[in-house]
């Protein structure tokens, strides 16, 4: 018994000595400007700056009170333990956090864009890809400084942006642990990477923190978002309104001299067989109400995952006369800042 003990304490001496030495080293590391853009500023910093920061964190806490953190308004007292529509409680859960280098290029270049998982999800799509993350509930419990942390990490392993994958349900907790890194040094760009369907006064909440957003538009159909994505019939009027919030706060996405984005509306577009996803009424509404420079991902990548086999509709990949129709449409409705997949 006692030599157990004793050869945990000279394991607990060394881990806290090298504890010391990582978070010597992060500090020193941290308070390097971004290599590649020195003058770039996040959003977040000024509001860290005057409190607002946290102000605006403790606040979307509080609507975790009776949850209406996402469009699903489903009223759980998060703060009382409960699980929401999504399986979120106000316990942080994780699934991971790395380098990133399958994201779109200007987000990737060479060191990659900082990627954090938050598991759970409000959506809840049949054909999800990560389901075990979004609806398996795969993932660590994790605290806000702990999350902190994650992104000084993720800074200090030289990605060029912060990309917060699936955030919604965890707004809370993001604002809150952006605000303790931006006091520790943390510089690199906000990413917002969301289903899309977000609520508008949530929306405004983030204003001034979120540098890019990165959002799906995956219908524009609400019989196909009721019944592939949980009965969300309102995605395609909601998705609209928060893509227009969205580009209101931070405008068209353009590279910098680096070849990187730092601000701006990056949206997403996943086209599926026969146009669930409403391909061409999707591009013409961001070609009628958004800059015809707005850059858009037309998405080729959908395989049945998970349920999708139970919908024959939607058991196969894209064929490429689907995804050439979907770039010709972008083309011809007059759409310039394309993301095409082989290009
Ligand atoms: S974030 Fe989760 S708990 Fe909150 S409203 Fe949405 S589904 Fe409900």
């Amino acid at each position: 018994m006692k030599r157990v003990k004793s050869t945990s304490k000279t394991i607990l001496e060394f881990s806290l000595i090298f504890i010391f030495l990582c978070v010597g080293c992060i500090q020193k590391e941290i308070t390097t400007p971004l290599e590649t853009n020195p003058d770039f500023e996040p959003a977040y910093l000024k509001l860290h700056r005057t409190g607002e920061l946290k102000k605006r964190g403790e606040e979307l806490w509080n609507m975790m009170k009776s949850c209406k953190l996402c469009p699903r308004t489903c009223g759980a007292n998060r703060l009382k333990g409960e699980k929401g529509f999504c399986g979120a409680t106000s316990q942080l859960v994780i699934s991971s956090y790395h380098p990133h280098f399958g994201e779109e290029r200007p987000l990737v270049g060479k060191g990659g864009s900082g990627a954090i998982f938050f598991t759970h999800c409000g959506l809840k799509c049949v054909f999800c890809i990560n389901w075990e993350i979004s609806q398996g509930g795969a993932g660590k419990q994790t605290s806000i400084e702990d999350l902190a942390d994650m992104m000084l990490n993720l800074q200090k392993l030289g990605c060029h942006n912060i990309n917060l994958v699936t955030p919604t349900h965890y707004s809370a907790h993001i604002i809150l642990a952006v605000d303790i890194a931006a006091g520790k040094g943390l510089r690199p760009p906000l990413v917002y990477n969301t289903c899309g369907w977000e609520r508008l006064e949530i929306l405004k909440m983030l204003d001034g923190i979120v540098d890019i957003y990165l959002p799906d538009f995956k219908y524009s159909d609400a019989n196909m978002a009721a019944k592939y994505s949980s009965g969300s019939t309102g995605y395609p009027e909601i998705t609209k309104e928060a893509l227009l919030e969205m580009h209101r706060q931070v405008g068209v996405a353009k590279p910098a001299k680096d070849g990187l984005i730092y601000k701006g509306l990056m949206i997403r577009h996943l086209v599926m067989p026969n146009n669930v996803s409403g391909t061409k009424e999707v591009i013409k509404w961001i070609a009628e109400n958004l800059p015809k420079d707005t850059y858009l991902n037309i998405m080729s990548q959908y395989r049945p995952m998970y349920k999708a086999f139970e919908y024959p509709e939607i058991s196969r990949r894209i064929t490429r006369q689907e995804y050439e129709e979907a770039v010709r449409d972008a083309k011809e409705l007059g759409l310039t800042n394309l993301d095409i997949q082989g290009d």
